[in-house]
């Protein structure tokens, strides 16, 4: 099919683990976009928590610090020249391999249900996705960060079958984990994430919906592909 030369934005939206990353991820590759994840931000900012004592392992955050340090912590963007993948900075410091492990998914969910943080979070990835040409996922970018994004898509699986690619994910990077501890942590992540007070987890009204419990990612990849392709041509 012959390549429409207009930019728009995407927002990919769904339940921990469900595969939006991966599959963001292809598809800016294969259409030359910017591919962010909007994820990564919300961990760095906990691993800032966590190594500058601002979080207990309860998830208590001290609040009134956070909030006066927030506008100095900077998250950026780097692209790792062997892999082509963009990986998360702190302070210009690259975290990627940091923010996967327990710790961090142990306490993320508190950390990004602050107002603050997420005021934060959101006017940095709308200033990304600025000039549109960007694929973003997370929970609320087709709700809150984009809410006129041309293509949204709602991400979905049983949580068995999402806590079984997580835990093959942390097996793969050597991290220890195990079964029931992931699957413990990706149902208190969706409830948290769909239970809080600001911009909870929830489809967008008109956002395409993909369950892909069933699906290899070849097939959502050619999924994703095609409706970027109907949406582009429209
Ligand atoms: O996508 P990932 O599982 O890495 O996201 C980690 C956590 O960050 C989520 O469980 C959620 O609490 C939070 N998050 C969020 N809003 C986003 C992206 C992630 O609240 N847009």
């Amino acid at each position: 099919m012959e390549r429409n030369n207009k930019k728009i934005t995407i927002a990919i939206d769904g339940f921990s683990s469900s595969g939006k990353s991966t599959m963001a991820k292809v598809l800016a590759r294969n259409i030359g976009y910017a591919y962010i994840d909007s994820g990564a931000m919300y961990r760095a900012i906990t691993l800032f928590c966590i190594e500058n004592a601002l979080i207990d392992d309860s998830g208590n955050v001290n609040e009134t610090e956070l909030e006066r340090r927030i506008g100095n912590v900077s998250i950026s963007f780097e692209v790792n020249p062997s892999s082509g993948a963009s990986e998360v900075c702190l302070d210009g410091r690259n975290v990627e391999g940091k923010i996967r492990g327990m710790r961090v998914s142990n306490l993320v969910s508190k950390v990004a249900a602050l107002p603050f943080v997420r005021r934060a979070m959101v006017a940095q990835q709308q200033q990304m996705g600025a000039s549109k040409g960007i694929v973003m996922d997370g929970r609320d970018i087709g709700t809150t960060v984009f809410p006129d994004a041309e293509m949204k898509v709602f991400v979905d699986a049983s949580a068995e079958t999402r806590a079984h690619r997580r835990y093959e994910e942390l097996k793969q990077k050597g991290q220890i984990a195990s079964y029931d501890e992931v699957y413990r942590n990706v149902c208190e992540r969706d409830h948290l994430d769909m239970t809080r007070a600001e911009s909870p987890l929830r489809k967008a009204d008109d956002a395409y919906v993909l369950d892909n419990s069933d699906m290899t990612i070849a097939q959502q990849n050619a999924w994703l592909m095609c409706l970027y392709n109907k949406i582009i041509n429209q």
